[in-house]
């Protein structure tokens, strides 16, 4: 299991949003400490985007600020200065908010071994995969307005489904799902009709989090042909309150999978934005006290990468936004304990999942919280992601 709070040393520096004695202010995480960016502002010692309410004025700044910014911060905890002390605040004092006002939301659909899962359950007589999906970064525009922050309660959502003899039935959706997935922040406006190349994306990706993309299999089910995911997806999508800074990710870079066909020529990079993170499911009933972690998997085998979606997602001239958010779609690995959703891990339904408290589950019910945590570590570095939480009520 993942330890929630490791990996928060100097190499992580992550930024949050927080609210203290009725301020709210961008911070950065240093161990079990929240360093107000906004008193370093008020010192002169951070540029004035820091000082903001959100994390949106920093991004839009650019990279090179962000750089700035990152090395001035890890300056003053190296020669343990005193104005970041005074500027920091026990995690128990604070209350951590959505760190960035979301522009636009984009989910990708990136892992093979998913979309394979997906495939051989409901086309098991074809080709799993379809076959564009080798050839571009699939993906949907999501709902912006309900992305919410980590321990947002989430109700679950009601719609049309296609019942058992056929009739079409409203109600509480019985298939409530989880997506695993890593999202990352968009920063530094495009211009519409300018493509963003792939070695261009990687200076407005400002940093990563985790995301989970909660599901109504059997709404999503009746509703998506022809045009794709809908009220299935738009009902909330939670976020971690910690946002990792790319740089931070510099020692966890690795080799993307080989992508045989060769992609066209906009999508093609050195395939160096694979990332080892490593990555669980915890699920805990109202019945328990400690979650059973019910998946682990790595984000390392990831088919399409980040940069890669960018150009994809800007090709046809569609524009960046500061705050927009792209998920990287469930990650799942090749066995079954490593599937990021519960319609892979009880594969349609078919084969229920046992929980310590002797209950199982296909789909979650009301009560049940799921809990998704990152961490990525080697010999050079470890930063840590937290987690994203959630409980479902009726
Ligand atoms: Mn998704």
């Amino acid at each position: 299991m993942i330890d929630v709070d490791s990996g928060f040393g100097p190499s992580n520096l992550p930024y949050c949003v927080f609210a203290f004695g009725g301020e709210v202010s961008v911070g950065v995480r240093l161990h079990n400490r929240v360093i107000s960016l906004r008193m370093l502002v008020e010192n002169g010692r951070l540029p004035g985007e820091c000082g903001a309410s959100n994390l949106n004025p920093l991004m839009a700044a650019g990279r090179a600020r962000w750089d700035d910014v990152r090395s001035t911060l890890l300056e003053m905890i190296e020669r343990d200065d005193s104005g970041v002390t005074a500027a920091a605040h026990n995690l128990e004092e604070i209350t951590l908010l959505l760190p960035f006002d979301v522009a636009d939301y984009v989910d990708f659909y990136s892992s093979e071994q998913h979309a394979t899962n997906l495939g051989r359950m409901f086309r098991p007589d074809a080709d799993p995969l379809l076959p564009n999906w080798k050839h571009l970064p699939v993906g949907y525009h999501g709902r912006a307005g309900t992305i919410v922050i980590s321990g947002t309660e989430i109700k679950r959502p009601s719609g049309q489904r296609k019942e058992q003899d056929g009739s079409v039935g409203f109600g509480p959706s019985r298939r409530l799902d989880i997506e695993l997935e890593l999202g990352y922040v968009i920063g530094g406006d495009t211009r519409m009709g300018e493509p963003v190349s792939v070695k261009e994306a990687e200076d407005h990706i400002f940093g990563f989090f985790l995301v989970n993309d909660w599901s109504a299999r059997d709404i999503q089910a009746w509703e998506y042909v022809p045009l794709g995911p809908f009220l299935g997806k738009s009902f909330a999508t939670s976020i971690s309150p910690w946002v990792v800074p790319t740089a931070a990710l510099e020692p966890f870079r690795v080799q993307q999978p080989v992508q045989e066909p060769e992609p066209l020529a906009y999508l093609q990079g050195d395939g160096s934005w694979g990332l080892d993170i490593d990555l669980e499911v915890g699920l805990r009933s109202s019945a328990m006290t400690v979650p059973d972690i019910v998946s682990e998997t790595n984000f390392k085998d990831m088919y399409w990468s980040p940069v890669q979606q960018i150009a994809h997602m800007t090709v046809n001239g569609a524009s960046l936004r500061t705050g927009d958010v792209c998920a990287s779609g469930t990650v799942s690995g090749s066995e079954p304990g490593s599937y990021g959703s519960l319609i892979e891990l009880s594969w349609n339904g078919s084969e229920p999942i046992q929980l310590s408290d002797d209950s199982t589950r296909t789909f979650l019910q009301d009560g049940d919280q799921v809990t998704l945590r990152g961490l990525a570590s080697n010999e050079e570095s470890t930063v840590g992601f937290g987690e994203v939480t959630g409980v479902i009520v009726p």
